[in-house]
């Protein structure tokens, strides 16, 4: 659990936060249902065929073409992956952005079980041994220290304990990330964010949702990427989770920068709403060119891909514009 960021969270919002309504919400989502029944109703589909949390995250779209993209094409989320990176850490690298991106999430990902064993010591610091990179120790020892500093003048009841990480079970599959549970028998998301937290001293108990990038991708794919984490630890937790914390290299002066978000209703729907999406896709798909009954079945198999479609502003930011080319 990112520790830190939720303690930065704490200082910005608690006790003033009342969150807004939310309506569709994953503990009561009938949109779970949905996927079941559509796997029921085609029972062709080959059983390894799972539905990545990327159709979730896929954002707004005139039609179905970016869960069509999401489930045929592979394209990395950012254009320019493969371009230098230049620096990380305030030092020069040669990685790309691809390969710094994934450096930056193993020194956070280390970085929070570090401060996640310290803790109970609240008082004591990180050190450079267990957070090399100066710049994250930095940032985290200052977390570490508001944390102290509000246990300390009784801000609020808080036992350390509590910060420790509990992970949401990850259970990624080869054939791909199942965005609901694959069986009763197995509940869980199948995949998992960088991180979450569970407030279990407020009332009602709360969530969130923490995810470290090197660079933040466009504000709309952000929210939606947090909406589907939110909507499926909903549903694992049967809890709220209407708060993100991202942590990115994109401050000002280069340097760690931590972020709120609220987890919106509108984002939420927009992530649901790509499950019919989905459905009409594979039903047209299977209509218009029937299923190829073979071994190494793919989902460019069974779709077809949607009619071109009309332009509209969130197409600038969209990953598949490329491969769209909307009118
Ligand atoms: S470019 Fe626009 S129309 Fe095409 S998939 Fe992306 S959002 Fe949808």
């Amino acid at each position: 659990m990112p520790t830190s960021t939720w303690a930065g969270f704490l200082l910005g919002s608690r006790g003033d936060y009342v969150p807004p309504g939310r309506v569709a919400r994953g503990y009561e989502e009938e949109s779970w249902g949905q996927l079941t029944a559509l796997r029921a109703a085609l029972p062709d589909l080959p059983a390894l065929f799972e539905v990545p949390i990327g159709v979730l995250q896929a954002g707004e779209c005139p039609n179905g073409s970016r869960v069509y993209f999401e489930l045929t094409t592979n394209v990395p989320s950012d254009a320019n992956a493969r371009a230098p990176q230049g620096s990380l850490f305030g030092e020069p690298c040669n990685l790309t952005r691809q390969d710094a991106g994934m450096v930056w999430d193993r020194a956070v990902k280390s970085a929070n079980q570090h401060l996640n064993r310290h803790l109970p010591n609240l008082a004591v610091p990180l050190m450079i041994a267990e957070v090399p990179q100066q710049a994250l120790l930095d940032h985290y020892n200052r977390q570490l220290a508001a944390l102290g500093s509000m246990a300390k003048f009784g801000r609020f009841s808080l036992d350390s304990y509590e910060l420790k990480e509990s992970p949401i079970p990850r259970r990624r599959r080869p054939s791909g990330a199942s965005a609901a549970p694959s069986s009763p028998t197995t509940p869980g998301p199948n995949v998992a964010p960088d991180g979450h937290w569970i407030a279990f001293d407020a009332v009602p108990a709360s969530g969130g949702i923490f995810e470290a990038k090197l660079t933040l991708p466009p504000d709309n794919v952000l929210r939606g990427i947090f909406a589907a984490y939110a909507l499926l630890a909903e549903w694992y937790f049967e809890i709220d989770f209407d708060l993100g914390v991202s942590l990115s290299w994109n401050g000002t002066g280069g340097r760690p920068h931590a972020a709120p978000h609220l987890i919106g209703q509108a984002d939420r729907q927009h992530c649901l709403s790509n499950i019919p999406l989905l459905r009409t896709l594979i039903v047209q798909g299977r209509r218009a060119s029937g299923l190829r009954r073979r071994g190494g079945i793919q989902w460019h198999d069974v779709l077809d891909q949607p009619e071109r479609p009309l332009r509209l502003s969130t197409c600038p930011t969209c990953k598949f514009f490329s491969p769209c080319n909307p009118r």
